[in-house]
């Protein structure tokens, strides 16, 4: 039997499947409180809730962190291997999910339907603003960070008649088997990529590599009227830069994701890009939906399953 603290929301009817184990759910416990809360607990389950080393300290019995979900840049996973405690995640679980808004960002930015719902919840009629749209199909998209949602990003890309275009990094892209099934033109350089494309997609995870790799120069270069969708971590852009781009050309953006945004669920938050009249936004909801929610409850559930019949899946430190 298992002690395992659950300290972000988790589906309760999943947790049957745990009925061996003592659970404890305190699901609106924020990183300052994680290290009181974590006591003798062997497994701690978390979604956004940061694991700094001051709760790796406090956790008298911890042996493995979960991440339900994928990104991991909200642990010291360092620090936890140090340690001797593995940190585990649910990769591609919540990949549709993401995807689905990435695609209903580029969509809702070029039909313009956040400020169309606005006016209509306040009584106007105002088809002659609204009918002015590009259309995506035959465009260009890059997509940056082809990994599992990057690159169900691109098969939902492709479905809207999007031209695909892959940033590849180390080359190993090029003449893949994934190339050949979905069609893509790769490029080895950042720059010219965001170039050439209307819409660009960032799906990298943050690291040191990728703060701020959408960089004053990258903005710049982006072409006129394009789209920089975001959904995956604000950092990933210099914000900075990004607004100047906004005041200064014509830009547009469909952002999931901003930085310094609040840790708690529900908080005052006002971001100078996304209160930004070219830019519509969401907030970091890509991975809440109902099935990707599920999807990644049972990859915990495998893990704590595996940890215990003595394998660790998918660690990541
Ligand atoms: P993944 O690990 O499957 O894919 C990430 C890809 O990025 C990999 O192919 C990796 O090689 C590539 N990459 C890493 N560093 C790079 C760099 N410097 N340049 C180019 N490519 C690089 O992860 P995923 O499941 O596709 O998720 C990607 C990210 O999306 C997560 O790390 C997370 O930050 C974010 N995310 C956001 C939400 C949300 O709610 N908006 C939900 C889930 C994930």
């Amino acid at each position: 039997m298992m002690k395992i603290l659950f300290a972000d929301k988790f589906p309760v009817a999943k947790q049957n499947m745990l009925a061996q184990h003592e659970c404890h759910n305190q699901f609106d416990l924020n990183a300052d409180e994680l290290p009181t809360a974590i006591t003798d607990h062997e497994i701690l389950v978390v979604r956004s809730t940061k694991v700094s080393a001051r709760t790796i300290d406090a956790a008298e019995n911890l042996q493995l962190i979960i991440r339900a979900g994928a990104g991991t840049n909200t642990i010291d996973k360092a620090y936890a291997a140090e340690k001797g405690i593995a940190v585990c995640n649910t990769p591609g679980k919540n990949a549709a999910a993401v995807a689905e808004l990435a695609m209903g960002l580029i969509l809702a930015l070029d039909r313009h339907i956040p400020a169309a719902t606005a006016d209509l919840k306040r009584g106007i009629w105002n088809k002659k603003t609204y009918s002015v749209a590009d259309g995506i199909y035959g465009k260009s998209i890059g997509i940056i960070g082809f990994g599992a949602i990057g690159q169900a990003c691109a098969e939902r890309a492709k479905a809207f008649g999007l031209d695909l275009h892959v940033y590849d990094r180390n080359g190993k892209l090029h003449g893949s088997e994934l190339q050949k099934q979905l069609g893509f033109t790769t490029h080895t350089d950042l720059l010219d990529l965001c170039r050439f494309v209307d819409i660009v997609s960032l799906h990298v995870p943050l690291n040191n590599a990728t703060r701020g790799m959408i960089n004053a120069q990258i903005i710049a270069g982006m072409r006129d009227n394009a789209m920089l969708i975001n959904t995956s971590r604000g950092e990933v852009i210099d914000e900075v830069a990004l607004l100047d781009s906004l005041n200064n050309k014509n830009l547009r953006a469909g952002l999931d994701v901003f930085c310094h945004e609040p840790n708690a669920g529900n908080a005052a938050f006002v971001s100078p890009v996304g209160k930004h009249a070219n830019v519509i936004g969401t907030h970091h909801i890509g991975a809440s939906t109902h099935q990707a929610q599920q999807a990644v409850a049972q990859g915990v559930i495998d893990i704590i399953n595996s940890f215990i019949a003595g394998a660790l899946i998918h660690r990541v430190n």
